[in-house]
């Protein structure tokens, strides 16, 4: 079984067609890549699994359950994390303490009582943090971090929900290509030692074609192509959206 199947999914807004008929699926630990052209529907498509925006029509199967016109909250309980285009890292708190309030609101604690509960769950965020290769940094106020440095933190916070699958709409938006790809190699090993699945959107190619298990491509709205690099890479409909026709994907990092 798909742990995300995506069915007939369509979204307008007014007049335009931001998703149209869009059918997919991520496999159990899939690492897949969600690519198009800016306006392609690929946030849309995000914010709809998220259950940040209400589908008009299609079906969200996460591991048989449709999450269509879920609440968020109710999305992100089921075990669906993400991470967020912007960073949302709280700079007045230390690093440790955004992950410790990432776990206590998992474990369904209430943070208004926060700083009382400042020291729970430390030892667990301190070992997330070590995984994302942060923990020399977890004292420090978060404002004082490098751009990179909250991407880094931010997956830490995702992962103290323990998600089952993974949705991170354009991770490393902002970085420079060689950030990039660090982020997308950290995201591939940690998410491959936990079994958990990923869908991202990511602008670069040569990150998409490095890491990603498979591809799907989004043009104003349709799914226009649905497989592994090379097939990607030699689709004509594909090359025709980002290029016109002839050209290859070489050196096309954005
Ligand atoms: P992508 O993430 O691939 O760049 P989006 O999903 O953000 O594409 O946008 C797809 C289309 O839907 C675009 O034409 C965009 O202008 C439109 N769109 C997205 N969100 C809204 C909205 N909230 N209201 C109106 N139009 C929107
Ligand atoms: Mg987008």
């Amino acid at each position: 079984m798909s742990e995300l199947e995506i069915k007939s999914l369509s979204k307008a807004f007014g007049g335009v067609h931001a998703v149209r008929d869009v059918s997919f699926a991520v496999g159990k630990g899939e690492f897949l890549a969600m690519i198009g052209p800016n306006g392609a529907g690929k946030s849309t498509c995000f914010n709809m699994i998220n259950g940040q925006l209400r589908p008009d029509s299609g079906e969200i199967l996460f591991e048989g359950r449709n999450l269509a016109g879920l609440h968020s909250r109710d999305v992100w309980r089921l075990g669906v994390g993400r991470t967020f285009q912007v960073a949302a890292v709280f700079g007045s708190m230390t690093v440790v303490e955004n992950v410790q309030m990432a776990l206590i609101s998992h474990s369904h604690g209430i943070y208004k009582f926060w700083p009382a509960a400042a020291s729970q769950h430390r030892e667990r965020a301190l070992e997330l943090l070590a995984q994302v290769g942060m923990r020399e940094a977890a004292d420090r106020p978060s404002r004082e971090l490098a751009y990179g440095d909250i991407k880094r933190i931010e997956l830490a916070i995702a992962l103290a929900n323990d998600p089952r699958l993974l949705l991170m709409d354009e991770p490393t938006a902002g970085m420079a290509p060689r950030e990039r790809n660090n982020l997308i190699a950290l995201v591939k090993k940690l998410v491959v030692e936990r079994g958990i699945s990923v869908l991202f959107t990511e602008h670069s190619m040569d990150v998409v074609f490095a890491f990603a298990d498979r591809i799907v491509v989004l043009a104003r709205g349709h799914l226009i192509a649905d497989g592994n690099a090379a097939e990607i890479r030699d689709n004509p409909q594909v090359r025709e959206v980002y290029f016109g026709t002839g050209k290859t994907f070489a050196g096309q990092a954005s």
